[in-house]
């Protein structure tokens, strides 16, 4: 069951490059040279629903935050990176990338407790077969961090969480278990990174490929606001709905009487004002700049 109005505008045509697909808000094509050609748009997501109304820069905040963490974790992991020499019409907002053989999981880390495996938590104690212990709240820290893969929906539906063997079925013993260690590992890392700056990383999700050789590589976009939950540190307050970093004024605002929008009514939300647009801009650079130290 598609849980929304997705509405993705068809690739634009990039000269020599073959449009192969087109996510919520980042369009792939391949290269001549058999490359990926990744490139984010500033489209941005809410509620399932790819909102008509851009956020400027934002395509390359993000692919600036993916890189800077990718040089982060060269130590720890391969990348999937080959250049940031991409044609003029996407300069900064792609990278050329080697195509892998994607691993069908969604690797997903937590350090707290919230999101879709809140309710499983809430109803058996435990979260992709992880027994968690009692009495933990929405927004909680977990006693250490924990595995929960996932499983790709089709576009629009929301990926099943699943737990460690059905990754093993799928993959094998050896590839499930180096997914999870690499996983475990790059949030360690990188949750330490985000905290000396403030920043929560409160869960975050990686993707993985193998070369034709059989190395496993970190792929797809990483550590970035749209694949992550970053929280303030400041304001995190185990027990209820931490703010969202980067889309709490958006979805504020749509829920908010002034948008004109019923969340139930199945309607594509409206356009945002500039206001908004404007203070989501900033906390996308804001993010940017407090992760990496880095003026924009
Ligand atoms: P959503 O908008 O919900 O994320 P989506 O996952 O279909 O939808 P994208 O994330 O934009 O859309 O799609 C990027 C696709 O590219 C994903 O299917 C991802 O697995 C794939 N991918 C990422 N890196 C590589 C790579 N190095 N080689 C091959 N495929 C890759
Ligand atoms: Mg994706």
């Amino acid at each position: 069951m598609a849980s929304g109005n997705l509405n993705i505008p068809e690739a634009p045509a990039i000269d020599g490059a073959r449009p192969l697909h087109s996510g919520k808000v980042r369009d792939l094509y391949e290269l001549p040279d058999g490359n990926l050609l990744m490139v984010a748009s500033d489209r941005i997501s809410a509620f399932d629903f790819v909102l008509e109304t851009a956020i400027p820069d934002k395509g390359e905040i993000l692919t600036r935050m993916s890189l800077w963490w990718f040089d982060q974790l060269s130590g720890l992991v391969q990348n999937h990176i080959v250049s940031t020499d991409v044609p003029d019409v996407v300069r900064g907002r792609a990278v050329v990338c080697e195509r892998l053989d994607m691993y069908p999981v969604e690797c997903v880390a937590r350090g707290y407790l919230t999101g879709s495996v809140l309710g499983d938590y809430q109803k058996y104690g435990e979260v992709c077969g992880i027994a968690l212990p009692a009495g933990l709240q929405d927004g909680s820290r977990l006693s250490e961090p924990i595995f929960t893969p996932a499983t790709k929906a089709a576009l629009g539906d929301h990926d099943v969480n699943v737990d460690f063997e059905s990754v093993a079925e799928k993959v094998g013993d050896d590839a499930a278990a180096e997914l999870r260690m690499l996983t475990l590992a790059i949030y360690g890392k990188a949750e330490e990174i985000a905290r000396e700056q403030g920043i929560i990383l409160a869960d975050t999700k990686f993707e993985f490929g193998r070369r034709a050789d059989y190395t496993t590589v970190l792929g797809d976009e990483v550590l970035t606001p749209d694949s992550s939950r970053f929280w303030s540190a400041a304001d995190w307050q185990p027990g209820r709905t931490q703010a969202s970093y980067d889309k709490q004024f958006v979805r504020n605002w749509l829920l908010s009487p002034e948008s004109g929008w019923d969340r139930a009514s199945g309607e594509p939300p409206p356009p945002l004002p500039e206001e908004i647009v404007e203070r989501t801009r900033t906390r996308y650079l804001e993010a940017y700049e407090r992760l990496t130290g880095q003026s924009w």
